[in-house]
């Protein structure tokens, strides 16, 4: 089966659907952000990216590389099926066209369509149909997957990242790549099991450098090293209502019964340590409040409900709008508000306009804001990643404009982006280290843009469809039975208490 120099297709969709988002997800969303076909698949080398990592470690076996396709948009709502299934086919046919003695899946796991809630399981099964029963197929996933059997099954490895924020990217590329190329020397085939536990944690829950995610992934490290395994964990995505979401275990080698045992211990440990997972907020009002008074600046607000990275729109004032209310000054925040960014265009760089600024997408993320602004500048709102998140990656945020508000600095663009790389504000001119606060939509991943320069963190009860608060949003019953029932995280009116919690 397999020749000399191995020849390995690569390619992938990446998609993290938020089913409580308005709209639906199609192919200009995936066109805006990362969208190579065939042989512009190769540009992806030199990214810190999955795809990049399957790359340099297909180099150095000197292994060919068969480019399909690779597709990924910023977390949304539902994708079209049928934009789904053009993005399916353009790497199904690339395979179909040469024989391939290996396939290397870059997915994020949690995408679902209108059509299917588990896509991810059909492109991999669809991919196993194509290729036959022998052609081993090894699948990298985000920590925030939500593993289906499909997914899992039948593939010699199922890698998620061991980072959130995620800085591994590359690494967990090439370990897949790895992995496979080690099947295709040895002939020796890996099994793989699937363990998923039935409950549900927030984003702001799943560090991995805090507890007790540390200690889980830590756990499975030891368990790798001494059993020759691949183990993974992935806490999931809480943002979608459907069957797959979970907390998944997912181990695969070559000794079946190894792996077996080890998927049991690792879903016995998780199952343990489910209590751990707690999350605690400050009310808007309270935090602002906090902000304004410390000098550990920038103080960062996170606004983990208006999350950009898992689906929500980037375009909550909540902060905003309170900050304003009770004249603070020094705070930068980032809204996607194409229509306001017309309007500021219009009048132009140093003129005033007056906007009804943000949540306009819909009703969960605060109201619009009426503000005074004068436009600071006007860019195309176009960036490179510089930092540990994708580093390579080109970002655009659509037309963008810099508004001066009362003495705070307002970025508006016409697209959202993910607060993940700093770069998103030096590119506008803005220096992090030198505001006052600075409002994240994330939960945990700005740290990878702007964990050097934090000063003070506050985690802020916003309203918005990523709340912390799952109990909030509204879920069929088999998901309600699997909310964090253990902590209702609540806006606290006792911050003393969540200082002596933070400092314990
Ligand atoms: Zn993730």
């Amino acid at each position: 089966m397999t020749s000399a120099r191995p020849r390995i297709a690569v390619g992938g969709i990446y998609h993290e659907t938020n089913t409580f988002a308005v709209g639906s997800t199609g192919l200009d969303g995936f066109a805006a952000y990362q969208h190579f076909v065939g042989e512009d698949l190769r540009r992806m080398a030199g990214t810190r990216s999955e795809t990049g990592g399957f790359l340099t470690a297909l180099e150095r076996a000197a292994a060919t590389v068969v480019p399909t396709a690779y597709a990924a948009a910023v977390p949304s709502a539902t994708v079209t099926h049928a934009d789904y299934e053009v993005l399916r086919d353009a790497i199904l046919t690339r395979i179909a066209a040469t024989p391939v003695d290996g396939v290397l899946l870059t997915l994020h796991g949690a995408m679902v369509t209108d059509g299917s809630g588990d896509p991810d399981g059909d492109l991999v099964q669809a991919v196993r149909e194509l290729v036959g029963p022998d052609v081993p197929i090894a699948v990298t996933i985000d920590l925030h997957a939500n593993v289906s059997d499909a997914m899992a099954s039948g593939v010699q490895a199922l890698v998620a990242y061991d980072t959130y924020p995620h800085i591994d990217m590359y690494e967990r590329g090439q370990e897949a790549a790895d992995l496979l190329l080690g099947v295709l020397r040895t002939g020796q085939p890996r099994s793989i099991v699937h363990r998923k536990l039935p409950f549900m944690t927030a984003p702001g829950m799943q560090a991995t450098d805090g507890d007790p995610m540390r200690d889980l992934i830590s756990l499975a490290h030891r368990i790798e090293r001494e059993g020759e395994l691949q183990v993974s964990l992935a806490p999931g995505f809480s943002y979608a209502d459907v069957d797959a979401t979970g907390f998944s275990v997912i181990v695969s080698g070559a000794d079946q019964a190894a792996v077996a045992e080890a998927g049991a211990t690792m879903a016995a440990a998780v199952d343990a340590a489910k209590e751990r997972f707690v999350y605690e907020a400050l009310s808007v009002a309270e935090a602002c409040d906090l902000a304004r008074g410390d000098e550990n600046r920038p103080v960062i607000l996170v606004d983990a409900a208006d999350n950009i990275g898992g689906g929500a729109p980037g375009d909550g004032t909540a902060i905003l709008e309170q900050w304003l209310t009770d004249g603070g000054t020094g705070l930068v925040v980032t809204i996607a508000d194409p229509e306001s960014v017309e309007r500021a265009i219009a009048v132009g760089p140093g003129a005033s306009v007056q906007l009804e600024l943000g949540a306009k997408t819909d009703d969960a993320h605060g109201t619009p804001v009426s503000v005074e602004a004068t436009v600071l500048r006007v860019t195309d709102g176009r960036y490179r990643q510089l930092g540990t998140y994708n580093r390579g990656y080109e970002v655009s945020m659509g037309r963008t404009v810099v508004l001066d508000v009362a003495g705070n600095t307002v970025v508006v663009s016409e697209l959202k982006a993910m607060p993940f790389d700093a770069q998103q504000l030096i590119s506008q001119g803005i220096e992090p280290a030198e505001a006052d606060a600075i409002v994240v939509k994330s939960a945990i991943a700005w740290r990878a843009a702007y964990g050097d320069v934090a000063g003070t963190v506050l985690e802020v009860d916003t309203p918005g469809i990523c709340t912390s608060r799952l109990d909030r949003l509204s879920w069929s019953p088999a998901r309600a039975a699997m909310l964090p029932h253990w902590t209702l995280p609540t806006a606290s009116t006792d911050i003393t208490t969540i200082h002596e919690a933070e400092d314990a």
